[in-house]
């Protein structure tokens, strides 16, 4: 019997519970589950500040750590590109063959849509909290933000001396002050 796959996309800057809570919704749902990686062209800006593999690092050790079997999950880097009216059949390319698409973000959710494919809205766990931009924000911050992501992004993000990466990105040169 051929597998039911499912797919979720996101940019995971950075991996967060929110994403581990969905996937593993996702896997009680389906056979496979595709993680995109986003915007793999987007690093060291405040919004993107984790590169393709510092976040492929994250999700694939986040998975280890909540022992997902390693069959069931493909991790694939997307490229974003300029067109939304043929991003999906470039997603396809990229893909293993998926028939449900999971997503809370309303572009994604449009333009699978239009292609005929079945969107489902995953939970929304701890919104307020589990949010990217909330850590990239408590970050900054010197606020706590490790408990709200998996071990392996805080890990990831000590090796690379990340927290500093983020405050240096925040200051400007004197002549834009
Ligand atoms: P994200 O990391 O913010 O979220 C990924 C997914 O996880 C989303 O579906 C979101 O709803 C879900 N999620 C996040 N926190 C959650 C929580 N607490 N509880 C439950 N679910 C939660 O990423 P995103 O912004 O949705 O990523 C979409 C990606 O698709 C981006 O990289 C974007 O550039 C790309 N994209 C590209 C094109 C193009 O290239 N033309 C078009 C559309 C989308």
């Amino acid at each position: 019997m051929s597998k039911i796959r499912g797919i979720l996309i996101g940019r995971m800057q950075p991996v967060h519970n929110g994403h581990m809570q969905v996937i593993e919704q996702i896997l009680e749902e389906v056979d496979e589950v595709i993680i995109g990686i986003g915007s793999v062209q987007m690093s060291h800006e405040l919004k993107d500040p984790f590169t393709a593999g510092e976040r492929i690092v994250m999700m694939s050790q986040a998975l280890a750590e909540r022992d997902i079997d390693p069959s069931r999950y493909y991790i694939i880097p997307m490229q974003d590109i300029n067109f939304n009216a043929v991003w999906v059949a470039y997603i396809k390319m990229l893909t293993p063959p998926f028939s449900i698409v999971y997503s809370g973000n309303p572009l994604v959710k449009q333009l699978f849509a239009e292609e005929g494919y079945e969107v489902r809205q995953p939970p929304l766990f701890d919104r307020l909290h589990l949010s990217g931009t909330e850590v990239r924000h408590r970050i900054l911050n010197g606020e706590n933000w490790k408990d709200l992501v998996p071990k392996a992004t805080v890990d990831l993000i000590n090796e690379i001396n990340g927290e500093k990466r983020i405050y240096n990105l925040s200051q400007k040169e004197i002549s834009d002050i």
